[in-house]
């Protein structure tokens, strides 16, 4: 299909008589005419839902509100849109009311590890810094589906200013995540200043930044934002692309334009019910994906978000579309399936298991075909006790460019010059119990 066929040609002169293709290319025009309510979406389709159906979507916009770009509007099949994998990303559901009672507000604790307002620090090195409270399309399935709607705008300066001096203080900070939002939401001009100000901060060593235009509004990577994003290299660029669906004419030549300016580029999508939950299907994404220099990075398994039980899949359909990867196709094009940890304790690797049994010095092992083979450990290998006294060691490690932090949790345990030999979580009652205090100190 050719960028503005004549089906989006018919929805831009419904939406504005006026419209022709230069509009529908002006990413701005998109969001100035973004679809709202469902009446405006009926029209738009010419379709038509029944009175109660209606009712019940008004109260769901009412509680969780919806934002449309024309365009992605536009990838709907309207003679079968209720199966669409574009229609159940982007328009409510009924039972989106249906809270379950394992459904959290904030399920990844993120306003919790929050120092600043805008940010949120969870691991060592780097943060995720929210630069805008918005999207052009609300996606339905969104984790942070608690903030959507609240606070319909971009963080002014001041605010963006307090989380540029937290990185700015904290030196761990090596890595940075502008997320949102949609970061791209911001001007060129905006996102000139904020890249300027990271890049200017020296223990920042590389930037990322989490979009979903290129699939929901691809218009907005023009030759002008492709110039401010490719100064401050090294600059990723992670997009959220979950159906082959997806991947249209203006979509591949958005990926292209910023790969074409050396930005790397990857891909977070989320297993979704009814969506993407289909090796075939999956299968199909990842191929596309990489043929576009885009690298899938992760698969998520849905969050525990209000509202979202119903796209909720076992983390057996994850294992089981990894298991159709993983020897099937290019090692490249497989993403790492992850389970963000409820409470904030960051992204959790599942894979399918490989690795079946092991003695003193072999290992068995089983590949993608179902093949068990064993591996033959060296008789011979000299182990470096590790004191982590850099300077007498034989490994030549050149000390001003490491990383100087000490190891920390299970690689505490498995360290060498730790003398810790548990973990213990604050509630053990046996060690609660042992110490008579509520402490659970093993000393
Ligand atoms: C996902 C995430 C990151 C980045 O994680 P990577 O595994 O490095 O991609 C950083 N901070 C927070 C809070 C996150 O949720």
């Amino acid at each position: 299909m050719p960028i503005f066929n004549p089906r989006q040609q018919e929805i831009a002169q419904k939406l504005d008589p006026q419209a022709g293709k230069a509009e529908w290319m002006d990413w701005r025009w998109h969001i100035r005419h973004t679809v709202r309510d469902i009446d405006m979406f009926e029209m738009l389709l010419g379709i038509q839902f029944g009175a109660s159906e209606r009712r019940k979507l008004a109260e769901t916009v009412e509680k969780f509100p919806m934002s449309i770009t024309p365009y992605y509007l536009s990838l709907i099949d309207e003679t079968d849109f209720s199966l669409d994998p574009v229609f159940k990303q982007s328009f409510p559901g009924v039972d989106e009311l249906m809270i379950d009672p394992h459904d959290l507000r904030d399920p990844l604790a993120e306003d919790q590890d929050s120092p600043v307002a805008q940010i949120t620090h969870r691991y060592p090195d780097r943060v995720l810094f929210h630069v805008s409270n918005i999207c052009s399309m609300y996606c339905r399935h969104c984790t942070r589906k608690r903030k959507v709607g609240d606070i319909d705008s971009i963080p002014s300066r001041k605010i963006l200013n307090e989380g540029l001096e937290y990185i700015r203080k904290t030196p761990q900070v090596r890595d940075v995540l502008l997320s949102g939002g949609d970061p791209l939401m911001l001007s060129d001009r905006t996102l000139d200043w904020l890249l300027g100000e990271l890049r200017a901060i020296d223990h920042v060593e590389i930037i990322r930044l989490g979009t979903r235009m290129p699939v929901v509004l691809p218009y907005r990577i023009t030759p002008q934002l492709t110039e401010v994003l490719q100064k401050y290299h090294p600059l990723y660029i992670n997009t959220h692309f979950k159906h082959p669906r997806e991947l249209t004419a203006s979509s591949r030549l958005a990926l292209a334009q910023l790969a074409d300016a050396g930005l790397p580029l990857g891909n977070q999508s989320v297993l979704l019910a009814g969506v993407n939950d289909c090796p075939r299907i999956m299968k199909k994404l990842v191929h596309q994906l990489v043929k576009n220099r885009v690298r899938p990075y992760y698969l998520y398994q849905c969050d525990l978000s209000e509202g979202l039980s119903h796209f909720r899949t076992p983390v057996g359909k994850g294992i089981e579309i990894i298991e159709n990867l993983i020897g099937h196709t290019s090692g490249l094009a497989v993403p790492t399936y992850v389970i963000d940890a409820p409470g904030g304790g960051g992204k959790i690797p599942v894979m399918p298991n490989y690795l079946i049994s092991w003695s003193t010095h072999k290992v068995v092992l089983r590949n993608y075909e179902g093949v068990i083979t064993t591996y033959k450990e060296p008789d011979s290998y000299e182990p470096i006790f590790c004191d982590r006294n850099c300077e007498s060691c034989s490994l030549q490690l050149k000390l001003d460019d490491a990383e100087s932090d000490p190891p920390l949790g299970i690689s505490e345990l498995l360290s060498d010059e730790s003398e810790l030999i548990t973990l213990v979580p604050d509630s053990n009652t046996r060690l609660i119990r042992r110490n008579g205090n509520g402490d659970t100190d093993t000393d």
